[in-house]
């Protein structure tokens, strides 16, 4: 198999929050106790980064969409700029930056497969509004992100998604040969989760939010601050790890910083 005939696949860190870790991890062993009344607030790193897939079709496909330069305007009205500031980025890590170093533009993304819409993952969907780019979420995502009035339910911003046109999937889908969106509900009404299969480096799931971390993953998993569902988030992460283990899969999680420093990260460095 020559390099051409294989999906390349690059993870790309798009700028880090910070945010307490009671967010990401609902640990009994972290909090307050009688014996620890003045336990202190773990502050931690929350990186978000987006997978850019050349596949040997010649299609291009992003995963995600990272977070935008203009957060603390579009986050202020929600309160969300305080919990989980943008506050370590480098000019070169925004999504507009990371497509320029790929040399390609948004008309040259054929998909962008969005995990899910809250804001540090679709917010800049709408670079891929006029580009020709086919937008897939999943169907429950959209009538739920579409279901409320006024600025935001939780960290679902309108403005970041509503007139774009979405094609919605409700099941595992094949959306090329190699690249499967696995429906993981649980932490929004439609997370999804992505599975690559790559022809060296063997089988990948990104998990976006249905794991955060290592440590959600377990076993036994720990629930997040945010989960819309919580049966069906330990639903989806036992279907996560049944895939893994017929697979012998590596799964990133969404927002570990300790996970990307064992990562191979692109632009420059790709699986394959
Ligand atoms: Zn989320």
């Amino acid at each position: 198999m020559s390099e051409n005939d294989k999906i390349k696949l690059r993870i790309i860190p798009t700028g880090t929050m910070h945010a307490d870790l009671t967010w990401l991890l609902i640990d009994p062993g972290r909090m307050a106790t009688k014996a620890q009344p003045e336990k202190l607030k773990d502050w931690v790193e929350v990186p978000t980064h987006v997978v850019y897939i050349e596949h040997p079709s010649g299609k291009k496909i992003l995963w995600d969409a990272g977070v935008p330069r203009d957060w603390e305007t579009r986050w202020g009205p929600t309160g969300l700029d305080q919990f989980f500031p943008v506050d370590t980025v480098t000019e070169g890590m925004w999504l507009d930056s990371r497509l320029k170093q790929l040399d390609v533009e948004a008309s040259d993304i054929d998909y962008l497969l969005l995990s899910h819409l809250h804001m540090d993952h679709a917010s800049n969907a709408k670079f891929f509004q006029d580009s020709g780019t086919k937008i897939i979420i999943n169907e429950e995502e959209k009538k739920g992100a579409l279901s409320f009035d006024g600025y935001n339910q939780g960290a679902h911003i309108k403005s970041d998604y509503d007139g774009l046109t979405f094609d919605t999937v409700s099941e595992d889908t094949e959306i090329l040969p190699g690249v499967t969106l696995l429906q993981t509900p649980g932490h929004t009404w439609g997370t999804m989760s992505l599975k690559v299969d790559l022809a060296d480096s063997g089988t990948m799931i990104f998990a976006s939010d249905s794991l955060y971390l290592k440590e959600s993953y377990g076993p036994p998993a720990i629930a997040a601050g945010i989960v819309y569902d919580t049966v069906a988030w330990f639903t989806s992460v036992e279907k996560i790890r049944a895939i893994e283990e017929k697979t012998n899969a590596t799964v990133v999680f969404g927002h570990s910083a300790e996970q990307l420093t064992d990562l191979r990260l692109g632009p420059d460095e790709y699986y394959a």
